[in-house]
C-alpha cells in the first residue's frame, strides 16, 4: 500500500524577535499521530530540556491511548470488541463525549464512526479499484455515531462492527493537553504547531503576537494569508489537499463525506477553524469541511458552539466569519 502522503498544512510564518529581547526560542520536534509536531519554547536550553521531554511523555501516552494501529490502544481494543468496553480511560471516554456531540450538532458531517470507510479508501488504493455499490452501501451501513453510547467515565457501549477513528479529533485534544502543561510550567511563552493543529501559549518576550500562516491551498509554497492567534486559541486546519489516496491516477483526498462515503466536494479546499478548545477546534474543521460553505455559516450563526472560521474556496476566494477579519491578513 501506497504511504498516504502528509503534508503540513500550517506553518509558522514567523517569529520575529527584538534582538535584545531574551530568552530566543528553542524548539524541539516528535513524530506521533503519523504527524510532525513542533514545540517552540522562549526559554533557555537547560530550562527547556526537561520540559520537552516531559511533551514526549504527555504526546507518546495520548498516541499510546488513541492510535488505531498499536493493539492496546484504547481505540484498537474497542475496536476489536463486540459490544464495547468498561475499562476505557476517562481522557478516550471524554473525547468520544467530545466527538459524538460534534456528530450530533453536524448531523453526521463529523462521525467519529467513520474507520470502516477510511479502511475501504486504503483498501481501494491497494486494490486500485473503486468501490462498487454494494460494497459502498455495506461499508456506509456501519458509519452512525448512533450506534455508540457513553454509559459512564470509563464504559462505551457499541452495535457489534462499529468502529471509530480519532484522526478528525485527536491532534487537537492532544495539543490541549500540551498547552495546558506548557501553561502550568515556568515558561513565559511558546508555541505548539502539531500537524495541521496550531496553538500559542503565554507571550513572546518582546510583547508581539503570534502570527501564523495559512498555506495557500492552491500554491503550496506560498501562504493565503497570515492570522494572529491569541493566548488560549487553537487553530485547526482541514484541506482537500493534505492527505489522499490514489486510486486509478486519481487523488480521493481523506476527509469523507459520511452520506456518499466519497471525499467531500463542497467547494472548499481548506477550512480553518480558531476557538478556545482544541478537540472541538479540530473536529469542527473537518465537520464543516464536509458540510459546505452555507451550513458552516448556519451553524456559525447559531452558536451552537463559540468558534470564528476561514474558508479558502476551490476558486481561491476567501471568506472570514466577523470576529477574524481584523485579525486576519490576505497574502
Ligand atoms: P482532519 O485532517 O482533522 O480534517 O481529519 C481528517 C481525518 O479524520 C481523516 O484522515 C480520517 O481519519 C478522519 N475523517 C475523515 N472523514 C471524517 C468525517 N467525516 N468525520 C470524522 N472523521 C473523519
Ligand atoms: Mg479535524
Amino acid at each position: 500500500m501506497k504511504k498516504i502522503i502528509c503534508i503540513l498544512l500550517v506553518a509558522l510564518l514567523l517569529l520575529p524577535l527584538n534582538a535584545c529581547a531574551s530568552p530566543k526560542p528553542v524548539s524541539r520536534e516528535y513524530y506521533f499521530m503519523d504527524t510532525l509536531i513542533t514545540v517552540t519554547l522562549y526559554a533557555d536550553e537547560e530550562e527547556a530540556e526537561p520540559i520537552f521531554k516531559e511533551c514526549r511523555r504527555i504526546l507518546s501516552e495520548l498516541d499510546s491511548l488513541w492510535s488505531r494501529t498499536k493493539e492496546d490502544s484504547d481505540t484498537a481494543r474497542f475496536n476489536a470488541s463486540a459490544a464495547g468496553l468498561s475499562d476505557l480511560d476517562a481522557r478516550t471516554v471524554k473525547l468520544l463525549e467530545t466527538a459524538l456531540d460534534v456528530s450530533q450538532k453536524t448531523h453526521g458531517a463529523f462521525d467519529v464512526t467513520v474507520l470502516p470507510l477510511v479502511n475501504m479508501w486504503q483498501g481501494c488504493e491497494t486494490a486500485q479499484a473503486l468501490p462498487s455499490k454494494d460494497a459502498l452501501a455495506e461499508v456506509l451501513s456501519l458509519v452512525d455515531y448512533n450506534r455508540l453510547s457513553v454509559d459512564s467515565e470509563t464504559a462505551v457501549s457499541k452495535v457489534a462492527g462499529t468502529e471509530i477513528d480519532f484522526g478528525g479529533i485527536g491532534k487537537g485534544a492532544a495539543i490541549d493537553a500540551l498547552i495546558r502543561y506548557l501553561e502550568s510550567t515556568d515558561v513565559s511563552g511558546g508555541l505548539v504547531s502539531f500537524g495541521s493543529n496550531v496553538a500559542v501559549f503565554g507571550k513572546k518576550p518582546d510583547g508581539s503576537d503570534f502570527r501564523i500562516g495559512l498555506r495557500d491551498p492552491h500554491d503550496r509554497t506560498d501562504y493565503a494569508g497570515a492570522l494572529t492567534l491569541k493566548e488560549g486559541e487553537i487553530l485547526s486546519v482541514s484541506g482537500d489537499y493534505e492527505r489522499y489516496y490514489t486510486v486509478c491516477g486519481e487523488q480521493y483526498h481523506h476527509i469523507l463525506d459520511p452520506e456518499t462515503g466519497y471525499p467531500a466536494e463542497t467547494g472548499l479546499s481548506t477550512v480553518a477553524v480558531v476557538c478556545s478548545d482544541g478537540a472541538l477546534a479540530d473536529a469542527l474543521s473537518t465537520a464543516l469541511f464536509v458540510m459546505g460553505e452555507e451550513e458552516a455559516i448556519a451553524l456559525y450563526d447559531a452558536q451552537i458552539y463559540r468558534f470564528e472560521a476561514i474558508f479558502i474556496r476551490s476558486d481561491g476566494s476567501i471568506c472570514v466569519t466577523a470576529g477574524l477579519q481584523k485579525r486576519f491578513e490576505k497574502q
